[in-house]
């Protein structure tokens, strides 16, 4: 026998029984971005590696380790590993700053990247996200926050911790980064390779880290402080506390997580997660920030931006899963040529309706419809030399036989 040729390690296949919850979130995404003013746009699957090696950053995981990178015509090319980087892209590429800011855009789809899969970390996953550009004040912050929180209570996901902080501007960054690399340099021997590299490149980045042993440097009382302490200058500051202002009046709880900086390298001022207390490790199902250089530094006119990402995967595992709706008829009929032609009349009429394709016996079929269906809709000999049909409720096991013209009204 031919060998059996498996799905690739850390991608998977969406089923027929898992795909209803994957047209809700897709649907809920629609009707609550739209209408809140976000077009939706689709960016091709692959773009320039350099588009991500500049947009997502040279010093992040996902550009280091990450990305699928393939050659053609001596381009060198890489399936995208995140949307941000090909929404700006094509916000330039359109002349998109030359519409009326606020210019909202939502997205959909796969995105590709090379990790070590385990429960919600897969190789090919899909990510629902907003991005929202032209705006620097903090309402446009408020919007994007508020948006994703009704997003997953669409979803009916209602156990949620939002985490904020503000990563300041990159002058009071300058300053912290200062700061960091002094607190940490005695335990330089102890941080882990990734973060040594950081620690040269981007000391931000090493609170986000994930290693045991470096997490437990970062609760020495003396590096808890730089951390803790405010090294945002006053107008960062402001645009923070107006942000929490916002999130106050329109009661969305929150906490300030001030380890929270995210992975890409791109984010100022605002950064979130949104976490489920369902979840295991892989815990996080929305990340989001600011990102005001991003646009100017990929050649586009200076643009201030703010956006999110949500992992569907992780949403849809969160997602309470309630069986298949039944169809609304399941045709019983030993003449097949009949049952072909009421099943084409059902459905032409939106009744989600199937039938027996080996015309079994009478029994067998109407076994069949009390599991698949609400009503069987029954066709013997009778029924056609009377040109009648009967109508089981397969609920009640109420029976009716009815004119044919009243099908429609009894089901
Ligand atoms: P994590 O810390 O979990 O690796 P991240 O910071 O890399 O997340 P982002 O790049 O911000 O994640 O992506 C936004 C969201 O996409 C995450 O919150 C998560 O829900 C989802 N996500 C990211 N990577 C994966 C993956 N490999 N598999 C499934 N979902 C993912
Ligand atoms: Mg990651």
């Amino acid at each position: 026998m031919a060998n059996i040729i498996k799905v690739q390690k850390g991608t998977k296949d969406i089923l027929p029984q898992e795909i209803s919850l994957w047209y809700k979130m897709e649907d809920n995404a629609r009707k609550i971005f739209s209408n809140a003013g976000y077009g939706e746009l689709r960016t091709p699957i692959f773009e320039a590696t350099e588009l991500f090696a500049r947009g997502v950053g040279d010093t992040t995981d996902i550009v280091n380790k990450e990305m699928y990178t393939f050659e053609k015509s001596e381009r060198s090319l890489t399936l995208r590993p995140e949307n941000t980087a090909g929404v700006v892209r094509a916000f330039i590429e359109n002349g998109m700053h030359r519409l009326s800011a606020p210019v909202k855009l939502w997205y959909k789809g796969p995105m590709f990247r090379y990790e070590r899969p385990q429960a919600g970390r897969q190789r090919q996953f899909h990510q629902v996200g907003v991005e929202m550009f032209g705006i620097k004040d903090a309402t446009a912050d408020a919007e994007i926050i508020e948006l994703a929180v009704s997003y997953l209570k669409s979803l009916g996901l209602n156990d949620l911790d939002v985490e904020i902080n503000s990563l300041g501007c990159p002058n009071c960054r300058e300053n912290f980064k200062k700061q960091l690399r002094e607190v940490l340099k005695p335990y330089f021997n102890d941080l882990c390779e990734d973060c040594q590299t950081r620690y040269e490149k981007n000391p931000l980045r090493l609170l986000d880290c994930k290693v045991e042993s470096c997490k437990s440097i970062f609760e020495k009382p003396e590096v808890k402080q730089v951390i803790q302490g405010d090294f945002i200058c006053d107008e960062c500051s402001e645009h923070f506390e107006q942000l929490k202002t916002y999130l106050d009046a329109l009661n969305i709880k929150y906490s300030v997580n001030k380890l929270l900086v995210r992975g890409l390298d791109y984010y100022n001022r605002t950064v979130f997660e949104i976490k489920s207390n369902n979840l295991g490790s892989q815990n996080a199902v929305c990340g989001g920030g600011r990102y005001d250089s991003l646009v100017k530094n990929l050649g586009g006119e200076d643009t201030p931006a703010i956006g999110f990402a949500m992992g569907m995967e992780r949403l849809y595992s969160l997602m309470e899963k309630s069986p298949d709706n039944k169809l609304d008829a399941f045709v019983v009929s030993t003449d097949k040529t009949e049952a072909l032609k009421l099943v084409k009349y059902l459905r032409d009429n939106n009744k989600k309706t199937d039938f027996d394709f080996n015309g079994k016996k009478f029994t067998k079929q109407m076994e069949k419809a009390s599991k698949v269906a609400k009503f069987a809709v029954i066709l013997g000999e009778d029924e056609i030399a009377n040109n009648t049909i009967s109508v089981k409720n397969l609920e009640t096991s109420e029976q009716i036989t009815i004119n044919r013209e009243n099908l429609l009204n009894n089901i």
